[in-house]
């Protein structure tokens, strides 16, 4: 099959394409299944797979890096050796304590050296051979957790040498994370057995870069990884662990680049607006657009004009109008006689935009549908119906969207909200559902810039800066828990006045269903105060019960909703101007600033009150603090990285976020910005990958799984 692209690539700039088959044989050996290793059996393979990954290769143990590591060099004397580390000594056998072995007490061998004694107790091992390798009278080299217990050192089931063993003993031993059925001597061995048949690979670093990170060749620095001699070896910032990260980082963003590069390549379609419906929405409009939001039309517009795919990134803070941006981009694509759709994360959010885009929409004369999991069979027929055939111009929904069997006639702009919530891949299917569609995606939490450049590469990034004018700080305190009392009366009076309130509870432990227990138990105990003015939504409630409880809060009908999070994202009540926060301590920042930001909407003065359970901890107190001193999205944000690092930020909900073996974004963000320039210089100066520092990137891309980014390559 000829790619899409390859009639309009420019004959002599062929550009690399990934593909495993195509992955040159020199890598066979970091490619080959573990049970190929001396020593790995299919059980132990099949632990390395719990422990790695599925089928897992031998380059995936290699990316395996130990987490601590033993010191088996000589402790000078039993009295010096540290407590609670471990350690190795020299000591005579003394005396064999085997008495009647009653009630699972263990078998107990006193050694000593001329400094103090140690007990070496055995639980339930066979007397004989620990007799055998202990004999009284005889000096032995002694390795394990040296414990104070009871005053008396102690260690339990060490590693037993006798001189000659002793001497072949490595000065230092990683030590690895495990997983059931494994034992550090297993991953320690079969580590080795990898690195012996490594492949020697050519440098793909430029020279400069290479020289700027030790000097270390790749497979040098997965040797030295693997061979820590002290404890600064663990650390991210050592030479060997910089190398790996920074090799990790280029392959993604070399793939990111080509990525791009095909996207780019794709001929997109122009779509051409002539301003007629987007003027009679802005029209329809009680305020005029922020000048951050035309701003980001005008780039959007610009990309869609273009003959090439956008793929641009639309941030703004909570409540800064990225809606309406979305609607009036999409109205430049029905102008220009094509369609537009519109993906959110839940089902909530879906019918909510439908709802706020609808009646706009009409007056503009464009027509709508809503495309979720819950149509119903007929009304899901006749909206597929209409997009095929281009009767409707604009579907909104959620990732029902990317389901197959929803076909345009013509797509011309794919817009996903709230886009973290979305894989990689879901992200993009939107897009692939038009020949050459223009994807816009919209984030609320706002991305640090070292993020949205190892996530999204050199994606363009519109930003809307600046709010809609007339909003009111949202006041935010802290109270503790024992205090709840107090707050539901002044909570309570609030609603005398006509007040509407969130109360939300956290997720326990990512258990839906504690989760759920908690909110109902709030919800039942709120009831008891304040009655039928209480609504309660959740994520297990069924999609009809879900809106009818936004529907009622909307209207005001209920004053007070309790949730869970499932309204940290989007939800528009302008009404609403308390938010209680159950728990905030077990909150992420960018979580309590995206909850926060549901109030705020309107003029009147907002507060959000943050009730934790004590005592916090240092890190929860910092996290509390600079959500009461700050409402700028993007610092929150960077702190919220500083504090928990760039795993996190994003969610573990989150699917398809690339996970980084050695790269660590909070250290490494220096080693982020060099690698996107170093892909882009490589790609600039050979976009086929085919001179020689070109085939050696190549290999880099395998060798990080980039080729398997198959949903981002495919994208195209
Ligand atoms: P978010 O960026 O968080 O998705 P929304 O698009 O939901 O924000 O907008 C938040 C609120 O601000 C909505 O009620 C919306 O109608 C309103 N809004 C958007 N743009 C403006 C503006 N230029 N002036 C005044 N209000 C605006
Ligand atoms: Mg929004």
């Amino acid at each position: 099959m000829c790619q899409p692209f390859c009639e309009k690539a420019p004959p002599r700039r062929r550009r690399f394409v990934l593909d495993k088959t195509m992955r040159p044989s020199l890598l066979d050996p970091f490619f080959a299944p573990l049970a190929a290793l001396p020593g790995v059996g299919p059980k132990t393979a099949k632990a390395f797979d719990r422990l790695l990954r599925e089928n897992a290769r031998v380059i995936d143990l290699l990316f395996h890096a130990p987490v601590d590591l033993v010191d088996n060099r000589l402790s000078p004397t039993i009295a010096d050796a540290p407590i609670d580390r471990h350690v190795v000594f020299a000591a005579r056998v003394v005396e064999h304590r085997n008495q009647a072995r009653r009630g699972g007490a263990p078998f107990t061998v006193l050694v000593e050296d001329e400094t103090a004694d140690v007990a070496l107790v055995f639980f339930r091992t066979n007397p004989d051979w620990v007799a055998r390798a202990l004999p009284v009278g005889e000096i032995r080299w002694i390795a394990g957790d040296l414990k104070l217990w009871n005053g008396y050192r102690q260690i339990a089931h060490p590693q037993i040498y006798d001189a000659a063993a002793y001497q072949k003993l490595r000065a230092f031993e990683p030590v690895y994370g495990l997983t059931e059925g494994l034992h550090q001597r297993n991953v320690a061995k079969a580590v080795e057995a990898a690195l012996s048949r490594a492949p020697q690979v050519p440098e793909w670093l430029a020279a400069n870069t290479a020289r700027r990170l030790d000097g270390l060749a790749f497979v040098e620095a997965l040797r030295a990884v693997h061979a820590p001699a002290k404890l600064a070896d663990l650390s991210p910032e050592a030479p060997a662990r910089k190398r790996l990260a920074y090799d990790e980082l280029l392959a993604q963003q070399l793939a990111l680049r080509l990525v791009r590069a095909r996207m780019r390549h794709v001929k997109g379609l122009s779509a051409r607006g002539d301003g007629r419906i987007a003027a009679k929405i802005e029209a329809a409009l009680p305020w005029s657009l922020t000048n951050a939001q035309r701003a980001a039309l005008k780039d959007i517009r610009a990309d869609m004009a273009r003959e090439e795919k956008m793929l641009r990134l639309l941030q703004g803070d909570v409540g800064s109008g990225k809606t309406i941006v979305a609607l009036l981009a999409m109205a430049t694509a029905v102008e220009s006689g094509r369609q537009a759709a519109l993906m959110a994360p839940t089902e909530i959010l879906a019918r909510q935009h439908f709802e706020r885009m609808a009646p706009l929409a009409e007056t503009a004369g464009m027509r709508l549908a809503l495309v979720t999991g819950r149509d119903r069979p007929a009304e899901r027929r006749a909206s597929l119906e209409g997009l095929r055939d281009g009767a409707i111009d604009i579907a909104v929904g959620t990732h029902a969207l990317v389901q197959e069997g929803v076909a345009f006639r013509d797509l011309a702009l794919a817009v996903v909200d709230e886009q973290h919530r979305f894989g990689v891949h879901q992200r993009l299917a939107l897009g692939e559902k038009g020949a050459a569609a223009d994807v816009l995606v919209m984030t609320a939490t706002p991305i640090p810039r070292t993020l949205v450049l190892s996530y999204f590469g050199d994606m363009d990034v519109s930003n809307l800066t600046e709010k809609p004018a007339g909003r009111t700080p949202v006041k935010t305190v802290t109270m503790p828990l024992e205090r709840i009392g107090e707050l539901v009366a002044r909570v309570g009076a609030a609603m005398e006045q006509g007040a509407r309130c969130y109360w939300v509870c956290p997720l326990v432990e990512e258990n839906e269903t504690l989760d759920l227990a908690a909110a109902s138990a709030r919800y039942e105990d709120l009831r008891q105060h304040f009655g039928a003015r209480v609504g309660l939504v959740h994520g297990q409630m069924k999609g009809k019960d879900k809106d009818a409880a936004m529907v009622a809060f909307q209207r005001g009908e209920t004053q007070l909703l309790v949730a869970t999070t499932v309204i940290e994202v989007g939800v528009d009540v302008p009404e609403a101007t308390i938010m209680v926060i159950e728990h905030a301590e077990r909150f992420g920042l960018a979580q309590l600033h995206q909850l926060r930001g549901r109030v705020g909407r309107g003029a009147g003065q907002s507060s959000c009150i943050l009730l934790y359970k004590g005592p916090l901890g240092e890190t929860a107190k910092a996290r509390l603090s600079i959500l009461r001193e700050s409402d700028d999205g993007f610092r929150i944000a960077e702190e919220d990285l500083r504090l928990r690092g760039e795993g996190e930020i994003l969610g573990k909900r989150q699917s398809g976020a690339p996970g980084f073996h050695f790269a660590d974004l909070a250290v490494h963000a220096g080693l982020l910005r060099l690698a996107r320039d170093e892909a882009a210089a490589a790609l600039d100066a050979d976009p086929a990958l085919a001179d020689e520092t070109g085939r050696a990137l190549r290999l880099l891309l395998y060798i990080f799984g980039q080729d398997e980014a198959a949903p981002l390559l495919r994208a195209g």
